[in-house]
């Protein structure tokens, strides 16, 4: 980077400038035409030297210059724009004294005028023209970067839900559980309302897989998810507690009412049809649940453990059934 001279001698207009495009005042030309025009080589970043200081405008001449978003709009995402002849760049840490010089650089030998804070501050006093294309241009750069911030929440959001969903059964998954469970069972002690929870596990999962082929395995899970998605209430969840283990919670359900909605689970669940193999017997699968309903001062790991102790009792009854 080397000052290669002033603004007078560098050939170029006041009128080619964006900036005072609306026409200078002599007072204003006289101002600018001492400011120091410096020259990057391709790839050169921009830094503090060469009378740049920490907040300073920079207009381009010559060239272009590479910036990276987080300058115009206040977010890092890593994308760049590309500042041509007449743009400027850095109003915006003039206005507010912070530098953010290290994010630009030369995309080829380009030329910069460079106007010092204190002399912006200057020409702003001495040309409406000026301040109002500054504040067009600051109006528009809060603009994208409002836009920036939406497009980024909605993509948050979509990336947030798809990672709280377990991709083969479509179910909420365990990462959905752990940050949901404790809340709901707060919700519930709160409110004094009941709360219940079924724990299923696969019977004989293994022999399944080994019998049929692990794809088999897979769409009997995905079977066991559409049951459970069809019988449940919009006000009930399930998830995919892990490997072929499946969890429902019924807010607002009494014991007597989670014993009888897991009765009518396992029920469908042993008749749903997994696959059609003219071969053999119709594969069936069945589940063992465990039901617990939530008792005072029970956090989410206890009413988990709860669950899955009655779902023990389940296994050890004989599978295909449902144990408290
Ligand atoms: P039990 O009735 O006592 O529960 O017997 P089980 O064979 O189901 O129990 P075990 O825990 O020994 O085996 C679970 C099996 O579930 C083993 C594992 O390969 C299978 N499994 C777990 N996740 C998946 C999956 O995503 N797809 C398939 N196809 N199988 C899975
Ligand atoms: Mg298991
Ligand atoms: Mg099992």
């Amino acid at each position: 980077m080397e000052k290669i001279g002033n603004f007078n001698a560098s050939g170029c207009s006041i009128g080619d400038l964006q900036l005072f495009r609306d026409g200078a005042s002599e007072r204003t030309t006289a101002l600018l035409a001492h400011c120091p025009v410096i020259r990057l080589e391709a790839g050169e970043a921009l830094v503090e030297a060469g009378g740049a200081s920490a907040s300073s405008l920079y207009i381009v001449l010559r060239g272009a210059l590479a910036v990276a978003a987080d300058i115009h709009t206040g977010m890092d995402d890593g994308t760049v724009s590309k500042v041509l002849p007449g743009e400027s760049v850095g109003e915006q840490s003039v206005l507010d004294e912070a530098s953010n010089l290290a994010a630009m650089s030369a995309l080829e030998e380009t030329d910069l005028l460079v106007i010092d804070s204190k002399l912006v501050w200057e020409l702003i006093e001495q040309s409406n023209g000026l301040a109002r294309n500054l504040l067009r241009l600051l109006s528009f750069r809060i603009r994208a970067a409002n836009a920036m911030l939406r497009r980024r929440q909605k993509l948050g959001e979509f990336y947030r839900q798809l990672s709280m969903v377990d991709s083969l059964t479509g179910l909420y998954n365990r990462a959905w559980l752990n940050d949901l469970l404790p809340n709901m069972i707060t919700t519930a002690h709160e409110s004094a309302a009941p709360l219940s929870l079924v724990m299923i596990d696969l019977d004989h999962f293994k022999r399944f897989n080994d019998t049929h082929g692990h794809q088999a395995g897979d769409q009997a899970l995905r079977v066991a998810a559409q049951v459970l998605g069809a019988a449940l209430r919009p006000t009930d969840f399930a998830a995919r507690y892990g490997g072929e283990e499946l969890m429902v919670i019924l807010p607002d359900t009494p014991h007597n009412m989670a014993l009888m909605v897991a009765e009518r689970l396992c029920e469908r669940l042993q008749q749903a049809i997994v696959f059609n193999d003219m071969r053999s017997a119709l594969p069936h699968v069945t589940g063992s649940f465990g039901v617990a309903s939530l008792a005072g001062g029970q956090d989410d790991q206890a009413l988990i453990a709860a669950a899955d102790a009655a779902l023990y009792r389940a296994k050890q009854g004989g599978r295909n059934r449902v144990s408290l």
